[in-house]
């Protein structure tokens, strides 16, 4: 079956799918974008999903040319067009067209593309044996900067730290804030377990929100594990019980080293594999 992207308010073939060379998206990474899971055909978690890209779109001053309902809608269409069951929709929303400068007064007509694909997850032995991470030398974005809350179209900061991991050897990298503290991985947050208490850094410690991470919070507390959003140092993970990483694609993933140091038992511990056991129930209810 072809597959069909919805660009600026048309369904069209993939092979049309196409944008200007003007587009400030790609000129100057001018837009934001969503990742968003669709499970057993539903769109996981879309009302926060929504609301991060909206707000994104707003702390860059970039209007979006449909309502949140109107986005929703298109967003349904095209999974439907796609058949889509099982997959990943990304959303993108570019400043659009326009001619070269920085002025976002040189475009008039943000492009909205909608893309419903197949996913490609971590492979199932690293969800078995953990993931081995390092700590990259790039730091998350000074929030000063480019608040790390937003999720732009500017991922090279994330990208320069991913190739540290891959040079290492590894699936992901920890990145440390300007303050030195534990942030995030360049595309999944971080949890550590320490005596029975679950700690993920706080929204202000240069991360972006996860909507997965959320909802790992909100399954802990449910589940009666005490819960900490609390600023992280590496020490912290160095000694820590268990480590995971939690995202749209990854869900929630053991981690087993940092820097060559085994984190626990070496193993995925139980609160781990509670998370992800009980993740996995949620996504299919
Ligand atoms: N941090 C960064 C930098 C990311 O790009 C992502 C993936 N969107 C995440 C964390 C995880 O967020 P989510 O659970 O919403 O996918």
């Amino acid at each position: 079956m072809s597959q069909k992207i919805y660009l600026d308010g048309k369904l069209v073939e993939k092979e049309q799918a196409q944008v200007s060379v003007y587009d400030h998206g790609l000129l100057y990474g001018d837009g934001v974008f969503e990742g968003i899971r669709v499970y057993s055909g539903r769109v996981f978690r879309q009302q926060d999903h929504i609301d991060r890209l909206y707000e994104s779109a707003r702390a860059i001053r970039l209007n979006i040319p449909l309502t949140p309902e109107q986005m929703i809608q298109a967003i349904q269409e095209t999974v439907a067009a796609n058949q889509l069951m099982d997959g990943y929709v990304r959303l993108v929303i570019t400043r659009g067209a326009g001619s070269l400068g920085l002025d976002i007064r040189r475009t008039s007509h943000p492009m909205v593309i909608i893309i419903a694909d197949t996913i490609s997850l971590y492979p199932e032995e690293m969800y078995e044996k953990g993931m081995e991470i390092v700590t990259a030398s790039t730091i998350r974005n000074h929030p000063g900067a480019l608040s790390p809350r937003i999720k732009s179209l500017n991922y090279l900061n994330n990208i320069l730290a991913k190739i540290e991991g891959t040079d290492a050897g590894c699936a992901e990298a920890l990145m440390l804030n300007h303050l030195g503290q534990v942030a995030e991985c360049t595309g999944d947050n971080i949890f550590i377990v320490k005596n029975g208490v679950l700690k993920t850094p706080p929204t202000d410690a240069g991360i972006l929100e996860g909507v997965t991470r959320n909802v790992v919070l909100e399954l802990a507390m449910a589940a009666g594990i005490e819960v900490k959003e609390i600023p992280l140092i590496r020490h912290d993970i160095y000694v820590a019980d268990e480590c995971f990483l939690t995202g749209t694609a990854a869900e929630v993933i053991p981690v087993t080293k940092l820097d060559g140091r085994p984190i626990g038992t070496g193993l995925p511990g139980p609160v781990t594999r509670q998370l992800r056991t009980r993740f996995q129930e949620y996504v299919r209810e």
